[in-house]
């Protein structure tokens, strides 16, 4: 299989670092026209001169996706995309009892919100030219809610339940709406938290992240954090044609963490 998808617009919110960093550059080494997405216009450039040249045009705009007016704004520089990845997300592992109302807002604002706007925006026009593919990048966290950050459990199960219901919005087109379940990755985010477990407990940043899915995580199949790349390839093929029978889905990439069989 070839994936080419050159002539296709992709927009990847929150893709200056991590996962949505390396879904850019997986799309645009497939010939998309990529649109990078960050809060901050000169992290934005970098990546921007950074990718050029690994395949499709690159571009980027620069907008915070967690409030209406970044959304307005972003859809305002960029009325038009063939494939919209909803990405940016937080994560940050808290006691419940310390989570107060505005944590809960937040997460909710950050990770659900987000593409639940951009979805509005761009959806129709992806109906009206009878292509298109929307991939919200949840969790394996949306099924299996850690205890220690129900308010992310919560944001990513809200993420998979929209999901869910806009592809039923897609009967008989060319569109399609999918999830991704990523489990532990090792993006940038996850190598800050990972650090500072290491610093507490003494430990190499290797020992605490194999120490970490064995006590968070025993039921990995993988048993070991998946690179960004791993999660990348899943979604990359989700936004590509050969994926237009999978519509609808929860697509796993998270190790087997899930002891499920669908
Ligand atoms: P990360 O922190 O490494 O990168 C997140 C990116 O999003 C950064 O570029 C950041 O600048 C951007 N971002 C954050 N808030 C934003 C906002 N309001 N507007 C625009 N950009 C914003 O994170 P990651 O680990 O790569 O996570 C990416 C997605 O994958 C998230 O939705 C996360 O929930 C999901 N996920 C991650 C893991 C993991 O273990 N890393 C596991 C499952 C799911």
């Amino acid at each position: 299989m070839n994936i080419d998808l050159s002539g296709k617009t992709a927009l990847v919110t929150g893709s200056t670092a991590g996962i949505g960093h390396a879904i850019a550059k997986g799309l645009a080494g497939s010939g998309a026209s990529v649109v990078i997405n960050g809060r901050g216009q000169e992290k934005v450039d970098a990546v921007v001169r950074k990718l050029q040249g690994v395949g499709g045009k690159v571009r980027g705009i620069a907008a915070d996706v967690s409030t209406a007016a970044g959304c307005k704004a972003l859809v305002a520089a960029l009325p038009e995309v063939d494939i919209l990845i909803n990405n940016a997300g937080i994560f940050e592992p808290k006691d419940f009892f310390d989570i107060p109302d505005e944590d809960w807002s937040r997460f909710f604002e950050v990770n659900v919100m987000s593409g639940v706007r951009l979805s509005r925006a761009y959806l129709k026009g992806m109906l009206g030219r009878n292509w298109g593919r929307v991939v919200f990048i949840s969790s394996e966290s949306g099924l299996n809610i850690p205890v220690e950050m129900i308010h992310y459990g919560m944001s990513k199960t809200a993420q998979l339940s929209v999901a869910r219901g806009l592809a039923q919005l897609t009967r008989g087109t060319g569109v399609t709406v999918n999830s991704v379940l990523p489990g532990p990755t090792m993006s940038e985010g996850v190598e800050t938290f990972v650090k500072d477990l290491a610093k507490q407990n003494g430990q190499s940043l290797d020992e605490a992240a194999a120490n970490f899915v064995k006590q968070h995580r025993p039921s990995s199949l993988l048993q070991r954090f998946a690179s960004v790349d791993e999660i990348a390839n899943m979604v990359v093929y989700a936004a590509s044609k050969e994926a237009s029978a999978t519509n609808g889905a929860a697509l796993r990439a998270e190790g087997g963490i899930v002891n499920t069989i669908a």
